[in-house]
């Protein structure tokens, strides 16, 4: 069942609405998250909550909820909503007092949103992999943007490359930086295995994503060695594999990069796939 909880309570679906002169719908003064839940378990709830908070501090969004609230009224919610598998989209914005750019004086407001998907979330091309091509746009320097938070400010440029891959007939975009290395996915952090070994970008220029942060512990675990450094998009055609992570991708494979090459292997995408969906289950590392 898809459910709300709303400024400290939830609410019946068609309740949890926001009045159109809300500043977050004008100006992107939102902070977002999302979250899996397996097994009725949110995964890495509490690093996803703390980033929420940061992510919304960067606007001056002031969440009025302590991380232990904020993973109550989520375990509260999944119970209501009896999300087995589900998604969850916390958000936390500026409420509609002014159109005025200062925020300052505006009210905070904190929701999360809770939809049951099936088991095949995001996972629909795990067994193919991706076909993806480089994006025309790429991620803003830092000091331009806050590309290196949750923000709904991110995702104009994510969703206007989703449809350039579209158009062009790939499932996904990869996207440079500023600085034209390789950054990341549209809602995705990049892996490439080199030589056994993974490397991956520096995330200077893009969220540092908790699935990748978990891929590297994974990784190290299970001594496959990482790297991370700046990857020139050549690099792409020496990698032996090519892997996404995020969220709702989980560990999605790539098989073709437009102009770049095409990756059949699978043996170390694969050993981390089983690892991971073995954390998703089990909960600790
Ligand atoms: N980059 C972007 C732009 C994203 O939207 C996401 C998804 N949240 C990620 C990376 C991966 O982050 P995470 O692993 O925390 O979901």
């Amino acid at each position: 069942m898809q459910t709300a909880w709303v400024d400290g309570k939830i609410v019946p679906w068609h309740q949890a609405t926001v009045h159109i002169s809300t500043h977050a719908l004008s100006y992107a003064t939102c902070a977002i998250e999302g979250i899996r839940v397996y097994n009725g378990h949110a995964f890495l709830l509490e690093e996803h909550m703390k980033r929420l908070i940061e992510s919304a501090h960067t606007l001056s969004i002031k969440i009025p909820y302590t991380i232990a609230e904020l993973i109550q009224a989520t375990n509260n919610l999944i119970k209501k909503a009896r999300l087995k598998n589900g998604y969850l989209r916390p958000l936390a914005w500026l409420g509609d007092e002014t159109l005025e750019l200062n925020a300052k004086t505006l009210s905070s407001h904190t929701a999360i949103i809770a939809l049951p998907v099936d088991e095949t979330f995001g996972l629909r091309h795990h067994a193919r992999g991706l076909r993806v091509m480089i994006s025309s746009f790429s991620r803003p320097a830092p000091y331009t943007s806050p590309s290196l938070v949750k923000t709904a400010a991110t995702y104009p440029l994510s969703i206007m490359a989703r449809h350039e891959a579209e158009r062009n007939g790939y499932n996904d975009c990869l996207l440079l930086d500023y600085r034209g290395y390789l950054a990341e996915g549209t809602g995705a952090n990049i892996f490439l295995v080199i030589d056994g070994k993974l490397h991956t970008p520096i995330p200077d220029s893009f969220l540092n994503g908790l699935t990748r942060q978990t891929v590297i512990k994974l990784a190290r675990k299970n001594n496959i060695d990482v790297v991370e450094r700046a990857i020139q998009p050549d690099e792409l055609k020496i990698a032996e594999e090519i892997f996404l992570t995020g969220t709702a991708y989980e560990i999605m494979p790539v098989r073709e990069i437009k102009d770049f090459g095409i990756y059949s292997k699978d043996a170390v995408t694969n050993k981390l796939q089983k690892a991971f969906t073995a954390l998703t289950q089990n909960f600790y590392l």
